[in-house]
């Protein structure tokens, strides 16, 4: 990893074959999982992730949009995908020749999509998507819109270029515990349920009936259906603070940092842009070659914690673009090229993406996925580095 001294991600491929197991538990044998693959893997890759998920038996693969769904093919994944959002009906084609599953939403959107399919001459594999309380996607299957929705997806349904293979819905608050909230998931499901029953009785039949996040497939087994889609929990980290703990669950990613500098400053002395943070006393402080471009964010200064020689050291000043600041005046022996721990463990202690989290108020899903493109992910099996995917073109020998 020498080559890599600025910092990098591990990513570890027997976590990843771990969660899969524990997830397999939870589910019955004719239940099919899907891969949840979408913004690179949740940030891990989706490379080598997917491949890991072939060997482990997954059944489908997820993803957001075209582009993330012909990547998996041209890897050589033969699973069938199926995008979650919308694709331009000028891509019809390219739907159809990579086989590709398409979500469809909405009339307007399926007459656009039909119209482009029509003209390519291609019939494409769909899954509807309905809208039971997300208001995000869907068709909305509310009292004052079910029979209108019925109507149109049963024009969908009889459009020659469309194979409907699949229905399903997403829900908004399977991840809280609250009555209130567990009501409203309840509420999701049957309103999903009905909308099956109806189309049902008018001789519309879906082969793949799905409606499980990691939230659901983990709470909910009574609603897994034919397919669970499980995405935060298969990179190791629980989908609220709430559902922590309920299954066991191994942290896919450590993300390091290297020591780039080591300075003694005076009392009085000021740190980094801005000069919010001024030493009351002798410091000794380290200089880390990682910042928010790589995403460590700019909400963390003067606030988290990583870990040298395993011990805490508090970012001090502001986060700067490419590097940052640690108070390391109580730790011994700290060198340039050191290890900086900025999630995962170093002897006693560990730091999680949810602790960085909590300091900018937000979810460990954001902190996953924003870890940038400048950070090499390695890819561990039994602790031996397998593979690297380094996202930018290099322009050194390294
Ligand atoms: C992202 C996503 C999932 C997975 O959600 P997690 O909370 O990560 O399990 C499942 N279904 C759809 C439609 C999604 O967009």
């Amino acid at each position: 990893m020498d080559l890599l001294k600025r910092s990098w991600a591990v990513v570890d491929l027997d976590a990843v074959a771990e969660n899969i197991k524990t997830i397999k538990k939870l589910l019955d044998p004719q239940c099919m999982l899907m891969g949840v693959v979408k913004a690179d893997g949740y940030g891990h890759g989706d490379k080598y992730i997917s491949d890991e998920l072939v060997r482990l038996g997954v059944n489908w693969f997820g993803v957001s949009n075209i582009d993330e769904a012909v990547s998996l093919r041209k890897q050589g994944i033969y699973h069938p995908i199926l995008i979650f959002g919308h694709t331009p009906a000028r891509f019809a084609k390219i739907i159809n020749e990579y086989n590709i599953t398409q979500t469809v939403y909405s009339i307007e959107y399926a007459k656009e999509l039909a119209k482009a399919c029509q003209k390519e001459d291609v019939i494409i594999d769909i899954h509807i998507k309905i809208d039971t309380g997300m208001s995000r996607l869907g068709f909305v299957v509310d009292d004052n819109h079910l029979n209108r929705t019925t109507e149109e997806i049963r024009e969908i349904y009889h459009m020659p270029c469309f194979r409907p293979y699949g229905i399903f819905t997403h829900f908004a608050v399977a991840d809280e515990k609250s009555q209130k909230s567990v009501d409203f998931t309840y509420h999701q499901f049957e309103s999903f349920k009905n909308i099956i029953s109806v189309l049902e009785k008018r001789g519309m039949t879906f082969k793949i009936k799905h409606c499980c996040n990691s939230a659901a497939t983990i709470c909910y087994p009574e609603m897994h259906m034919d397919m669970v889609r499980p995405g935060i929990i298969t990179y190791g980290l629980s989908p609220s603070k709430e559902l922590a703990g309920i299954i066991p669950l191994k942290p896919v990613m450590q993300l390091y940092s290297t020591i780039t500098m080591v300075k003694q400053i005076d009392a009085g002395t000021t740190v980094s842009y801005g000069r919010i943070f001024t030493a009351k006393n002798k410091m000794k402080i380290a200089t880390v070659a990682i910042g928010y471009a790589d995403g460590i964010e700019r909400e963390l200064s003067n606030t988290a914690y990583m870990l040298v020689k395993g011990q805490k050291a508090k970012i001090v000043g502001r986060v700067c673009m490419d590097q940052l600041m640690l108070d390391v005046t109580d730790i011994k022996d700290v060198k340039i090229g050191d290890r900086v721990t900025i999630v995962g463990t170093d002897g006693e202690n560990t730091i999680s993406f949810e602790e960085m989290a909590d300091i900018g108020n937000t979810v460990n899903y954001e902190k996953i996925c924003i870890i940038g493109k400048r950070v090499p992910r390695i890819y561990t099996r039994e602790n031996k580095e397998i593979g690297v995917v380094d996202y930018v073109r290099r322009n050194i020998d390294m």
